[in-house]
C-alpha cells in the first residue's frame, strides 16, 4: 500500500470514529455549526401541539424558536411525549427538552434547569356534565386519570391511599381527557394552563377548586451535560422578554 493511500484509510478510520462518537451523543452536527436536538411533548396545548396546517407550534415551540435567533444556535425537534422525552435527556439522546416542565427538586437530581419561563400548577378537573364529584373525598372508589411522568400524576398518586381512588396512566393529555369524557375516569390531575386551555377550546371538562401545587416551568438538559445551552436559553430569554417577544408569545396562544 502506497504512504498517500495509507494515510488515507487512516483518516477514513478516524472520520468513521468521529461520525460513531457524533451518533451515540444527541447532539447532530454539520461540518461547522452544532445541531442540538431538543425533544418536547406532543400535545400540551398552549405549550406545543399542531396547528390546522400541521405545523408545530405553541408557547414552548415559538420560545425556543426566538431564543434560538437570539442566541445564534441551532436545533432540531423531537416530539416524542412528555415521558418519552425524559428519557430522551437523561440517556442522552436528546441534549435538551422544552415540554411544559416543571421545575421540581426531585428532578433536579437529574436534570439541570433554565430560569424559570411560566408559572403553572395541578388542577383536578372532572367531566362537564358530573354533578358528583366536588371534592377529593369524592373520588373514593373511583378511577382517576394521569398523565405517564408528570407533576399531576406525582400528585395523584401522594393523596390517593388517603381519598381511596385508583389511577390509570395515559402517555398523553388527549387519552387522558377522553377516558374522563367517556366516563371511565372520574377525574384527572393536569397542568392548570392546559386543562383551562382546553376547557376553552370546547372539551368538556370543568376544573374542580383551587389549584393545588404551584411550579414553574424551565428548559432542561441532564445534569451536568450541555450547560452552555442553559446559558444561551437564560440568556436569550432575558433578552426577548426585554424586547417584548416573550409577552407576544403568551398573546398569540393564551385563550382570553
Ligand atoms: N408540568 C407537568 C410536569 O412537568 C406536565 C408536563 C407535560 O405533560 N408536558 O410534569
Amino acid at each position: 500500500m502506497k504512504k498517500a493511500t495509507k494515510i488515507g484509510v487512516l483518516a477514513m478510520a478516524v472520520l468513521m470514529i468521529f461520525s460513531l462518537v457524533g451518533c451515540s451523543s444527541g447532539t447532530t452536527s454539520t461540518s461547522d455549526t452544532k445541531k442540538y436536538v431538543i425533544a418536547t411533548d406532543t400535545t400540551f396545548k398552549p405549550f406545543e401541539f399542531e396547528n390546522d396546517k400541521g405545523e408545530r407550534v405553541g408557547i414552548d415551540i415559538d420560545l425556543l424558536a426566538a431564543i434560538a435567533a437570539d442566541q445564534g444556535f441551532e436545533y432540531e425537534l423531537k416530539a416524542v411525549g412528555f415521558d418519552a422525552a425524559l428519557g430522551e435527556v437523561t440517556s442522552g439522546q436528546s441534549d435538551g427538552m422544552i415540554a411544559g416542565m416543571s421545575i421540581t427538586d426531585v428532578r433536579k437530581e437529574t436534570f439541570d434547569f433554565s430560569d424559570p419561563y411560566f408559572d403553572s400548577g395541578v388542577v383536578m378537573a372532572v367531566s362537564a356534565n358530573d354533578n358528583t364529584i366536588k371534592a377529593y373525598s369524592d373520588l373514593a372508589g373511583k378511577k382517576v386519570a394521569v398523565k405517564n411522568g408528570t407533576e399531576g400524576a406525582t400528585f395523584a398518586e401522594s393523596i390517593k391511599a388517603q381519598y381511596g381512588f385508583e389511577t390509570v396512566s395515559f402517555p398523553d393529555s388527549s387519552n387522558m381527557y377522553e377516558d374522563v369524557k367517556a366516563g371511565n375516569s372520574a377525574a384527572l390531575f393536569e397542568d392548570y394552563p392546559v386543562v383551562g386551555d382546553a376547557i376553552a377550546s370546547g372539551v368538556p371538562l370543568k376544573i374542580i377548586g383551587e389549584m393545588e401545587k404551584g411550579s414553574s416551568y424551565g428548559f432542561a438538559v441532564k445534569k451536568g451535560q450541555n450547560a452552555e445551552l442553559i446559558k444561551m436559553f437564560n440568556a436569550g430569554l432575558a433578552n426577548v422578554k426585554a424586547s417584548g417577544k416573550y409577552q407576544e408569545i403568551l398573546d398569540t396562544y393564551i385563550q382570553k
